[in-house]
């Protein structure tokens, strides 16, 4: 079964003809599997790696909340 790249959440069936299919839920989630490049990409710190976690988590119970 295939997911979210940047959630793992099930994605909706894509439209045939549709062109390329989608491969995250969401555009955040899309930015969350690619963050900028630039800057201080020398090394993600344990508290911005949970941080960030946090966050994906809250984004996944809000959307199966809101059930669109
Ligand atoms: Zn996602």
């Amino acid at each position: 079964m295939r997911g979210c790249a940047g959630c793992g959440q099930r994605l909706p069936r894509a439209l045939p003809g549709a062109g390329r299919p989608h491969m995250y839920c969401t555009p955040a989630c899309r930015q969350r599997a690619y963050p900028r490049r630039g800057g201080t990409a020398s090394g993600t710190t344990g508290a911005q790696r949970a941080r960030r976690a946090r966050q994906e988590a809250a984004g996944q119970a809000s959307e199966h909340d809101q059930g669109a």
